[in-house]
């Protein structure tokens, strides 16, 4: 039988205290510096060469994929000004094999989905010649080193994704190739990370476009975006050069602290990190995001299914087969039966009835995994926000606004509380608590479609 003090004690590893959460944030704020100034050291903080922001008067009709997590997206997404936009699209399923497989395969399917799309949702408009050449913005949410707008060579794949040969290529021009192959009236305009576009899908939709300084993304993996004095990229000539004085930076904060210098390392994190195919890297997305939650929920219940000497469950035996969904939904499960809990095992993971004493396991491991997450989540916001605050002085922060923040993905829409957790975690640093400004945010969906037009809308 589970024994409370031992799920308790297990629970318990997952806790982050206050000193812990602040000397996050004083590394990630060095991780930053670091890799504005490449020197290595750091986070990739990768300059966008997106310097303008949406004013909400955008218009036209753009389209866009979006590669980079669970599905491929494509969508095309008419801007009507006012901050307002409507959008057609569709999505499918990225197979193992595609993920595993070779460049020319896996950018031909995504080229072919877009004629799919567009004979479904355009056809008349292409034949009336009504809409010509569309410019697309390519949401492609792997670390890249972008070039230009429309260039950017693959640094390495993250999220299972491991195809080597793209490794160091242009994945505009692999792109562009695939289209031009089976000519489609499409320019790939513009290259853009997911946070990047939620960035701009959250400034395009805010009455004051101003004051969004933040998107940050909480899904299969986590990444944040941010707007960056030009001058600080000194690691970057080309992105210090250009009009205006700033250029969204994207951070890469999933690959925050790979040394374990200051993140939480358990017994169950590490097992979690040997069983994937990038060991040692990622290590703050490996403790944050939807792809890695769900397991481990799983090795941690395991751990205590072996302390307690009960036979491991079956749904619970193989790695990966546990969704972060599962997180959620244990979670928020408020009676005292836990009867909405166990239909969900039931009805996806084919679970039996279970004693109560387990239900209650996964629902405290649950609890505690996701607001462990939401608090390195805040760690991370908080050293973004001291980072864009710290050239202002006390006096300016009246007159520098809100500082509002677009979220995106289902850990950020659907863990519950998740939001809560980061304000709570964010009140606790001195450095955030004392902004006198107030810190907004909010769900910015579609950051990868509206986003990704945004940007594309920008091009010539
Ligand atoms: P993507 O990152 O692919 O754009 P999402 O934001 O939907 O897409 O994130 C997908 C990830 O979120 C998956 O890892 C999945 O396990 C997880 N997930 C799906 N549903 C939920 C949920 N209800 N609660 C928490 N996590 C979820
Ligand atoms: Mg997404």
């Amino acid at each position: 039988m589970f024994e409370d003090s031992v799920v308790n004690q297990v629970a318990g590893e997952f806790e982050l205290d206050a000193a812990q959460l602040r000397s996050l944030v004083d590394l990630f704020l060095s991780e930053m510096d670091a890799g504005l100034q490449n020197n290595g050291k750091g986070m990739a903080m990768i300059p966008t060469f997106v310097s303008n922001l949406p004013t909400g008067d955008e218009q036209g009709t753009f389209l866009a994929v979006d590669l980079g997590g669970t599905n491929l997206r494509v969508c095309s997404v008419k801007l009507l000004g006012n901050g307002k936009y409507s959008m057609e699209q569709r999505k499918v399923g990225v197979s193992q094999e595609l993920m595993n497989g070779s460049c020319e395969e896996l950018f031909k399917y995504i080229a072919l989905q877009i004629r799919t799309f567009l004979d479904l949702h355009h056809r008349d408009e292409l034949a009336s010649q009504e809409l010509t050449v569309l410019k697309l913005g390519f949401t492609f949410s792997f670390p890249v080193e972008q070039l230009s707008i429309n260039e950017g060579i693959l640094l390495r794949w993250t999220k299972g994704f491991n195809i080597p040969e793209a490794v160091g290529k242009d994945v505009c021009k692999l792109l562009q190739t695939q289209i031009d192959n089976i000519s489609l009236p499409v320019k790939v305009a513009a290259l853009v990370n997911d946070t990047v576009g939620t960035l701009m899908a959250r400034c395009y939709t805010n009455p004051d476009p101003s004051t969004t300084v933040l998107g940050a993304i909480f899904g299969t993996g986590t990444n944040g975006a941010y707007v960056e004095n030009r001058a600080k990229i000194q690691a970057c000539p080309a992105a210090r050069k250009g009009d205006g004085p700033s250029m969204v930076v994207n951070t890469e904060w999933g690959g925050f602290d790979n040394s374990l210098t200051a993140l939480p390392d358990t017994a169950y994190d590490q097992e979690l990190d040997r069983l994937t195919n990038n060991s040692g890297s990622q290590m703050f997305e490996k403790r944050v995001s939807g792809m890695f939650l769900g397991e481990i929920l799983r090795i941690a219940y395991n751990a205590i299914s072996f302390r307690c000497k009960e036979a491991v469950l079956t749904a619970f035996s193989e790695p990966w087969s546990v969704d972060t969904a599962l997180l959620s939904v244990a979670a928020s499960d408020g009676s005292s039966e836990l009867e909405e809990l166990q239909r969900f095992l039931t009805n996806q993971y084919a679970v039996g009835r279970l004693p109560i004493e387990n239900l209650r396991a996964i629902k405290v491991l649950s609890t505690a995994i996701g607001k462990r997450s939401a608090r390195l989540a805040a760690a991370a916001i908080a050293g973004v926000l001291i980072k864009y605050t710290s050239p202002f002085k006390k006096d300016d922060f009246v007159s520098l606004g809100d500082l509002d923040i677009g979220l995106d993905g289902s850990l950020a829409e659907f863990f519950p509380n998740y939001e809560g957790y980061i304000r709570e975690s964010l009140k606790e640093i001195p450095a955030v608590a004392s902004l006198s400004c107030r810190i907004t945010m909010g769900i910015a969906k579609d950051g990868s479609g509206v986003g990704a037009a945004l940007i594309a809308s920008t091009t010539v």
